[in-house]
């Protein structure tokens, strides 16, 4: 046999649908069953889907094979996988994080974990100096998004990963919205990369998923044992559609990404904007960062529109192609306004801190013609 393909491009493709044994599919079956035969007592190579599942396994694998990472674990949703996480932690533990992170994650550690006896501290993490003071003697974890939602600020993996090696922490980064094409944590010796798959992996809008990836075999049985005690684990059916969605993954990102250099470009030159926020501009601040640790900047282009409440209001709903909608990274263009809808669970004083402005729209950027969704802003910015 020849050897196997090196290029992520060609291994989306090929990881996870070599014909089949037994009856030569292409494609891995959907095993649609909760419980499995043993041959005797105890011995089995599949005992109960909770546990494990062929479908979910080959999902598993291809996630692996996309992050560089030993082992792969898939969840019930995003949530379901920080929630796995997190239950790492014990009461007494206090967590570093940033101040701009997913808007679910915050009202996740506020509402629930809070309530663990489990504390955190929500900070700018760009400078090493203000990661490392926010450090405490209990300190367990940090936790980071980067690029971050909705402000698209990165945060230096390098450092984050040498802070929590010299304290003893685990890092662990939401890579959803660089997803793997563009960015694999764990090679930059991140300790957990954890991902909401309903985005960009998936990327149809039609499966609600999470996934953790990491080197570590300890880590690995601790959050997998943890998975089989609690239950958040995945229907078949959505597995196969995930896996179904990773085919085309390589060449959504690609388009993903042209799409959305090409309009923040437009929106950076349009009388109307304020300011563009995408990491792939020479002028954000976090450009050189970007070129460091990543491969590509993504989709995801937030823009503040020289505007008020209603004026964005209006913009929101004057477009056509774009539709206005929470979540991202599906084949079809998204836009919202994180103030009333991702962020709304933020305190108005945090999002004003933060620079969660009520101008600020989120653009997910889909895989259409790039002049067909710059001609849809510009009707819509002309609302205004
Ligand atoms: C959507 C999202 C999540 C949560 O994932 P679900 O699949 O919706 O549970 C977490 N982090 C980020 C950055 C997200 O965009």
């Amino acid at each position: 046999m020849s050897k196997k393909p090196k290029s992520t491009d060609t291994l989306v493709v090929y990881t996870g649908t070599r014909p089949q044994p037994g009856h030569g599919s292409v494609i891995p079956p959907i095993v649609q069953a909760s419980t499995f035969a043993h041959s005797e007592p105890g011995v089995y190579e599949y005992d109960y889907t909770r546990t494990d599942n062929p479908t979910r396994s080959s999902l598993q694998a291809t996630l692996a094979m996309l992050e560089n990472a030993k082992h792969g674990l898939v969840y019930s949703s995003g949530m379901a996988a920080v929630d796995s996480i997190m239950n790492l932690l014990e009461a007494g533990d206090h967590i570093v994080t940033g101040d701009d992170i997913y808007g679910g994650t915050y009202r996740y550690l506020t509402d629930v974990v809070a309530r663990r006896g489990i504390t955190f501290s929500f900070i700018n993490m760009y400078d090493e100096a203000d990661v490392a003071a926010a450090i405490k003697p209990n300190t367990k974890m940090i936790w980071f998004e980067s690029p971050t939602n909705p402000l698209l600020n990165l945060v230096d993996m390098e450092m984050i990963a040498r802070l929590s090696k010299k304290h003893n922490l685990l890092s662990v980064i939401d890579n959803t919205f660089a997803t793997p094409y563009f960015q694999k944590p764990l090679d930059y010796g991140i300790d957990i990369t954890m991902h909401s798959l309903t985005k960009y992996v998936n990327g149809h809008s039609d499966v609600i998923m999470g996934g953790i990836m990491v080197n570590d075999d300890d880590l690995h049985e601790q959050l997998k044992s943890l998975q089989n005690a609690i239950g958040p684990t995945p229907s078949p059916f959505d597995c196969f559609l995930a896996q179904r969605g990773i085919k085309t993954f390589a060449v959504r990102m690609k388009q993903h990404e042209v799409g959305a250099m090409k309009i923040a470009k437009y929106l950076q030159n349009h009388p109307k904007v304020e300011e563009v926020m995408y990491p792939g501009l020479p002028e954000h601040p976090h450009h050189d960062l970007a070129l460091k640790q990543m491969t590509g900047f993504g989709g995801m282009v937030s823009f503040k529109a020289k505007t008020d409440l209603d004026g964005t209001v209006r913009l929101l709903q004057a477009t056509d192609i774009f539709i206005l909608a929470v979540s991202l990274g599906g084949v079809e263009s998204l836009i919202e306004q994180p103030a009333t809808m991702t962020h709304f669970e933020m305190p108005p004083e945090v999002r004003a801190e933060v620079g969660i402005t009520d101008n600020l729209v989120r653009l997910s950027v889909g895989i259409e013609d790039p002049d067909d969704l710059i001609a849809d802003l510009e009707y819509a910015l002309d609302q205004i």
